[in-house]
């Protein structure tokens, strides 16, 4: 996952946009940049590794000057996390200087990289995004719009992109629409945003989602060019972000995250009617709405059984499994008074490698948790993601290789409950929009991939 801001016509791009990456801070702890366009030709960019607070103070965003501005927080799922690959990217080519920042992971990138590669291109980063830049610098058009659309049209797999072109922002959106992006306008700007919640950071109003297969093009506070890349659109957006990496104060598909995590808890909870318990704890921050709605259904109190130190990163998006340990040591202290004697159903998002789930149960265990169920708000992820998820290598998903027995077994619970397939649609659908990928679920993948990498 990563998180991608952009906006235009605002003498306050760089500012605006630092705000919009704070908030989107949760999609990507590596890396992070902010490119805006200084006079139409010049561009100024800083990037760094590490936390968008840590990286942007005053004077370097007083320097970044220009009405437009991109920028972008990284998760790594496609190549090393090195400074080399931190976004946004800025080419000079025939249409003069672009930047580009994207969310996703496109998957036939090897394929394009090797014909460009072939007849001459040379490549400064080790990331997916810079065939972008190399498609467009191969394609003519009267408008840029209809350049990025000849441009993206051999493109697999999910991406969507912020980029800036002269004075224009422009936004793209696979024609699945995985990863979400969102238009919003503050004053007579307009703003192009993962999610909701950072347009909602710098004072704008969401205006609506870009359609998947569409390239949206923006100058001077106006739309110039909408226009579709392909003419069959499937809308699939990733499930997950719902789940697990959305904001909850952020709108997916028009339907708030956080009631969408809310109905997951009820559901978890008709399906748990069996179980006796003293309290539901939630797994903090993402177990928060569901166990709230888990309480809600079931008449179980819930209480915080952990305090979350804030300055530690969330685990899950750790780019090693030894960085992930390491945090998520630090990441939850449990409260005793809460846990000591307590049968506990404990609600998490997902159960991925399970080794967090099995520190987190050793953890209440030692407090004297009496018995611990643990309830999950999703499926069991069963197949690795290939749209920009960090779930690879299937050998590692604990429930593609252990049944629930053993999962119970090796993570020392009670009982093990994953919300079933059809509650969670159903609670993440708005009752238009329930077209969603779930392959890591249920090993349906919406586009091609290449199904050796399922065997790994
Ligand atoms: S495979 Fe899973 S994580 Fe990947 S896009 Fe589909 S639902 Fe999201």
């Amino acid at each position: 996952m990563c998180g991608i801001f952009g906006i235009e016509n605002n003498t306050n791009a760089s500012v605006l946009a630092f705000a919009g990456l704070i908030t989107l801070q949760h999609r990507g702890e590596e890396s992070a940049g902010i490119t805006s366009n200084g006079d139409g030709i010049t561009y100024n960019s800083h990037k760094s590794m590490g936390l968008v607070s840590q990286i942007f103070k005053e004077k370097i965003l007083n320097n970044l000057l220009g009405s437009v501005a991109i920028g972008h927080v990284r998760y790594s799922t496609h190549s090393e996390s090195t400074l080399l690959n931190a976004q946004p990217f800025v080419y000079n080519c025939i249409h003069g200087n672009i930047a580009v920042a994207h969310n996703g992971n496109i998957t036939n990138f090897e394929e394009i990289k090797n014909r460009l590669a072939k007849s001459g291109s040379i490549f400064n980063h080790t990331s997916d995004t810079e065939i972008v830049a190399h498609l467009l610098a191969e394609n003519t058009g009267k408008t840029f719009g209809q350049i990025m659309k000849k441009s993206v049209q051999s493109l697999k797999g999910s991406f969507s992109l912020v980029l800036i072109h002269g004075n224009k922002l422009v936004g793209v959106r696979d024609s699945f629409g995985f990863r979400p992006l969102v238009l919003g306008k503050v004053d007579n700007s307009y703003i192009l945003s993962s999610e909701t919640s950072a347009i909602d950071a710098v004072g704008g109003d969401f205006v609506r989602d870009v359609k998947p297969g569409e390239i949206i093009v923006i100058e001077n506070g106006k739309i110039v060019e909408s226009l579709q890349f392909i003419k069959k659109t499937k809308e699939k957006l990733c499930i997950f972000e719902q789940v697990y990496f959305s904001r909850p104060d952020s709108m997916l598909c028009e339907r708030s995250i956080r009631d969408a995590r809310v109905q997951m808890g009820k559901y978890l909870a008709q399906q748990m009617k069996h179980i006796k318990a003293d309290v539901v704890v939630p797994v903090p921050d993402t177990g928060i709405f569901s166990a709230k709605g888990f309480s809600l259904y079931s008449g179980i109190v819930m209480q915080t059984g952990f305090i979350r130190n804030h300055y530690v990163g969330r685990s899950f998006i750790k780019p090693s499994q030894k960085m992930r340990e390491i945090t998520a040591k630090l990441k939850l202290f449990p409260i005793k008074d809460v846990i000591n004697g307590k049968r506990i159903v404990l609600i998490d998002d997902s159960l991925v490698r399970g080794t967090t789930a099995q520190k987190i149960v050793a953890t209440l265990r030692n407090v004297g948790a009496k018995e611990i169920h643990l309830a999950l708000s999703s499926p069991a992820v069963i197949s690795p993601c290939f749209y920009g998820i960090d779930t690879p290598n299937k050998s590692k998903l604990i429930a593609a290789v252990k049944s629930v027995e053993e999962i119970k077994e090796f993570l020392n619970v009670d009982s093990l409950t994953f919300l079933n397939i059809d509650s969670m649609k159903k609670a993440c659908g708005n009752g238009k929009v329930n077209n969603f990928c779930s392959a890591c679920f249920d090993g349906k993948y919406p586009s091609p991939i290449d199904r050796r990498k399922l065997l790994v």
